[in-house]
């Protein structure tokens, strides 16, 4: 069968995310958006276990509410500040992996994702002890990640290197950055929300697609190590250009620079501000081939931008957190199943039968790869133009029996 899996997302229990990252509220918008599973992030928290323990149990590893499953999961920040990704088979190996970690650690009851005073090799070979996977997450960011503070696999994981089976790749990253650097053509390519809120803007604004027997833990796993015919067969995510840190660019003023010229600036902005290196930068700095070198096994990537968001720019909203959006986003989910349905898989006719003209029009652009996108960075996100006649896009004309518009009035 085939899955939708977002495998990393924090609860209420971790720092700056929404009180509606709770477990029933999380399992009734997965659907929404598409998803299948959901893996539960800060499972070493006591709170947020308690909370995954009022789902049903499907097997040791894997739990279900409101029909959406869920596998063990979480994140840890290790001592150079470097974010690693956990999947475990259970709740013993949670339990037995917090006490061999509970006296490295002075917030693992206070933040969902704690700090530990270890390294990645220390914290992988614990991993491996109860079997969980590991692998670093947004690999690529400028701070908290693997590659802003090792040159390698090897210097994070030392001899547990050849342990680790996947690496996330981030927002501001896609399958063809990241096969420029050789080391990762190995690993399998995991591409995750890392959301703190389940608004449909955020949640599952990257997933993976699966091909598994079960939607369980030990199936994903299988996946997820490319083992008993299970795979990886498709990335989601938000074109790169969209994440926070693509370009690199000043944390103040977000002004952005060509590597080159911030290099010779040393890193500061002409407004005093810090430029931070961009995920973009980073990687054409470690890259062993100019172009991609895509191995067998790596599935396409496709780039998805939310519904929500396209939909804001088409009615001329500021921001996709409003009510007038939220309505627009649901007469079409409601419709449709899915977000992902209406995104890719509904015929564009159909969704003129349901929503404003302008809506159509912003779907049919991002089915055709028109949306325009002016890159991140400095912490700030891409953000993204519909195209006009004058960029060469044309809307599909509809039959009269098509526009149906006057279901809605959207003059207001
Ligand atoms: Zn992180
Ligand atoms: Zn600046």
């Amino acid at each position: 069968m085939i899955i939708n899996a977002d495998l990393h997302i924090h609860s209420r229990f971790s720092g700056a995310t929404s009180d509606k990252m709770n477990i029933k509220t999380i399992s009734l918008e997965a659907p929404r958006k598409g998803i299948d599973v959901i893996a539960t992030g800060d499972c070493l928290h006591s709170g947020w276990i308690k909370e995954i323990k009022t789902c049903e149990i499907i097997d040791e590893g894997t739990f279900e509410m409101n029909g959406t499953r869920f596998i063990l999961s979480t994140e840890i920040e290790d001592e150079r500040r470097v974010h690693h990704l956990l999947y475990f088979p259970s709740f013993s190996a949670v339990e037995e992996f917090k006490k061999d970690i509970e006296s490295k650690s002075n917030n693992l009851e206070s933040d969902g994702r704690p700090n530990v005073h270890m390294g990645g090799e220390e914290i992988a070979s614990l991993a491996k002890d109860v079997d969980a996977l590991i692998g670093p997450a947004h690999a690529f960011t400028p701070w908290t990640a693997m590659y802003a503070y090792h040159d390698s696999l090897k210097s994070c994981y030392g001899d547990l290197e050849r342990y680790v089976s996947f690496v996330e790749l981030g927002l501001s990253a896609d399958s063809d950055y990241a096969d420029k650097i050789k080391e990762l053509n190995r690993l399998t390519f995991l591409t995750n929300s890392d959301c703190h809120s389940p608004h449909p803007v955020r949640l599952a604004r990257e997933f993976n697609r699966f091909e598994v027997r079960d939607a369980t833990f030990d199936e994903i796993k299988k996946a997820i190590l490319r083992i008993g015919g299970n795979k990886p067969i498709l990335n989601v995510g938000l074109p790169p250009q969209e994440g926070k840190y693509n370009e690199s660019a000043c944390i103040k003023c977000y002004t952005h620079y060509e590597l080159d010229d911030a290099q010779r600036r040393r890193w500061k902005c002409s407004c005093g501000g810090r430029i931070k290196k961009g995920v973009k930068d980073r990687i054409n700095e470690k890259a062993d081939f100019p172009e991609p070198h895509h191995p067998d096994h790596r599935p396409p990537y496709l780039h998805l931008i939310p519904l929500a968001e396209i939909i804001t720019k088409a009615i001329g909203q500021h921001t996709p957190f409003t009510q007038t959006v939220t309505k627009r986003w649901n007469e079409i989910v409601d419709v449709f199943g899915s977000e992902i349905n209406a995104l890719i898989d509904v015929n564009i006719a159909d969704i003129a039968k349901v929503t404003a003209p302008a809506i159509t029009e912003a779907i049919q652009a991002f089915r055709e790869k028109k949306v325009i996108i002016i890159p991140g960075g400095g912490g700030q996100y891409g953000k993204i133009e519909l195209p006009s006649k004058k960029d060469g896009f044309i809307p599909i004309s509809l039959g009269p029996k098509d526009k149906q518009t006057s279901l809605f009035d959207y003059s207001k």
